[in-house]
């Protein structure tokens, strides 16, 4: 069995953003050179997240919407986790948009569904973090 590990680091300039990494992942795979396996793609702070959806803006402003709506950032002082850090929402956003994605590899592709994508969900940004990718297979 092959294994194939790369860290992607990104440094956004906001504190919220979704990011496509869909060609970054694809890169990886071509890189492993693994034909059929597993792909998995977890982002490694507890304020992002890696999830699958539509490249679609309307779509990533309703998510904004809704995520602020469930744990708004302001006031931060409603929050018990905001002593030294105003970064609560974050993390609770991070728990609703999921740690992790795993999507099949087959013929040396990712197995998508139509319009699935991967996304680098950050909710605590303008500092620099990072994404790992796990390729296994033959
Ligand atoms: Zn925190």
């Amino acid at each position: 069995m092959k294994s194939y590990r790369k860290e992607l680091w990104f440094d956004i300039p906001t504190r919220r953003a979704f990011i496509n990494i869909t060609p970054d992942v694809e890169q990886c795979l071509k890189e492993s050179g693994i034909r059929e396996g597993l792909c998995l793609i977890n982002a490694m702070h507890i304020t992002a997240s890696v999830f699958i959806n539509d490249d679609e803006s309307g779509l990533h402003h309703d998510y904004e919407k809704w995520l602020e709506e469930l744990a708004p950032h302001e006031p931060v002082s409603q929050y018990r986790h905001n002593t030294y850090e105003d970064n609560a929402d974050a993390h609770m956003k991070r728990q609703i948009m999921g740690r992790e994605s795993v999507v099949a590899v087959t013929d040396g592709k990712l197995d998508f569904g139509t319009w699935e994508q991967i996304f680098y969900g950050e909710f605590d940004g303008r500092r620099k973090k990072r994404v790992l990718v796990k390729i296994i297979g033959e």
